[in-house]
């Protein structure tokens, strides 16, 4: 007998025909003699209007308490919905939200980080031979607040439960086989992977690839628990998401991702002394807002530009700041872009192969795509181009790197 936490996501359990196979296939589990808990997400598409609501109602910057308040509510309607599907077919369920499960939360409204889990009546409940359905994408601080995870946070609930369990195994059940070389819905040629690492599929999640939420794959790696990624309309086997030295394939590329999240900011005629760029940067940290790519120019006449990326959501506070620092500082200017994309290239085994940069740069040229700017890790190479190229970056880059199987002159060789 195993302990498994399952996780369905909004197409999942997009309508009633959805949430009686999301039902049956708890059944199944627990007809195989496993202990099952499943976290769920809201209804397809229920998220985003209660995001327009509380705009619509609140305005551009709606109150975060109350709105966590409205938007925690799609998945307190699952969780009812699909325990009445499973009690339906002739087994017990009991649902939870989060404050009844004791998923406490820190105060950060709209995202915040988990605390810890009272597991213990959970585990009650699953003992005395019932599945426990709760509700992802929320907790509670310890005022009693609702607070949420931030969007997509019902595979970090998911993984978090799993945790505090010490489950065998967090499935994600979501809408595609597995996790792919790239989006499968951008790219009809993506291979599914049949094993991934931690590592690899933290900096694809990091990177765009929305599959699973960047935090539930740290948890995960933190804890040591599997991840299996699986489809919910079929038995297919997925992918899993393991320790690395589970994984025996190690792609140069295993992954090409790409995120329309994120705007530009640049500060031209940035005084170059000490201190200069910290100070500038400083009031985005104070915000609350982070800044992601951070490229310095060369210096001239003892000035340089810095330029950085914000979430795009922040961009019109973050062009403020900006502007304020720079006539604080005395830099010349700000320009600002939110029509752009980073796009990436993510594998394990770069980490022995040379030249994998020069190639993804030679094929974004040769699409006529010009690099705005580029960021390097161990395991994975970003860079930041107009947004209108992004689905022809992708492919291409798919096409050279898993589809050609294009390879990087190598130091071995
Ligand atoms: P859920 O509602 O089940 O949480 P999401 O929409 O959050 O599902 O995530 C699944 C989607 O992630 C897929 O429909 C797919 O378009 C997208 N996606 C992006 N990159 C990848 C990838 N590398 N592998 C699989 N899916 C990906
Ligand atoms: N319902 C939430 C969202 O749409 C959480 C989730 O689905 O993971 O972001
Ligand atoms: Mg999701």
């Amino acid at each position: 007998m195993a302990l498994i936490v399952q996780k369905y996501g909004g197409t999942s359990v997009a309508d009633p025909e959805r949430i009686r196979n999301v039902a049956r296939r708890v059944v199944e589990t627990v007809d195989a003699g496993h202990q099952v808990a499943v976290v769920v997400s809201a209804m397809a598409g229920e998220t985003n209007q209660l995001v327009e609501l509380a705009r619509d109602l609140g305005g551009a910057e709606p109150d975060p308490r109350e709105y966590d308040v409205l938007v925690s509510t799609g998945e307190q309607k699952t969780i009812a919905l699909l325990a009445m599907a499973i009690q339906g077919l002739g087994r017990q369920a009991r649902s939870f939200t989060g404050g009844q499960l004791g998923l406490r939360t820190d105060t950060a409204h709209t995202k915040a980080r988990i605390r810890s889990i009272d597991s213990e009546r959970l585990l009650a409940v699953l003992r005395g031979g019932s599945v426990g359905v709760i509700a992802g994408f929320q907790g509670v601080d310890d005022e009693g607040n609702i607070t949420t995870l931030g969007r997509g946070g019902s595979d970090t609930s998911a993984v978090a439960v799993a945790c505090a369990l010490e489950a065998d195994v967090c499935e994600i059940y979501t809408d595609v086989d597995g996790v792919f070389t790239t989006d499968p819905n951008m790219v009809p040629g993506a291979r599914m992977l049949e094993r991934v690492s931690f590592e690899e599929m933290l900096e694809m999640a990091s990177l765009g690839a929305k599959v699973l939420q960047t935090r539930s794959v740290k948890f995960a790696m933190r804890y040591g628990v599997p991840i299996h990624v699986r489809s919910s309309f079929h038995h297919g086997e997925g992918t899993w998401v393991l320790p690395e030295e589970e994984v025996m394939e190690k792609l140069m590329v295993s992954g090409v991702t790409y995120n329309r999240d994120e705007a530009k900011i640049r500060v031209v005629g940035v005084k170059d002394a000490p201190g200069v760029a910290g100070g500038l940067l400083l009031p985005f940290s104070e915000a609350g807002i982070v800044v992601d790519m951070i490229v310095q120019n060369v210096s001239q006449d003892g000035t340089t530009d810095l330029t950085f990326t914000v979430p795009r959501r922040d961009y019109p506070a973050a062009l403020e700041l900006a502007r304020r620092a720079a006539t604080q500082s005395g830099a010349r200017d700000v320009e600002g872009d939110d029509r752009i994309a980073k796009v990436s290239v993510v594998g394990m085994g770069m980490k022995d192969h040379a030249g994998v940069a020069a190639r993804m740069f030679q094929v974004l040229g040769e699409e006529g795509i010009n690099i705005q700017l580029i960021s390097t890790s161990e395991i994975k190479i970003s860079v930041v181009i107009e947004e209108k190229y992004t689905e022809l970056a992708v492919r291409a880059l798919h096409a050279a790197f898993v589809e050609g199987g294009a390879e990087a002159p190598t130091e071995e060789r």
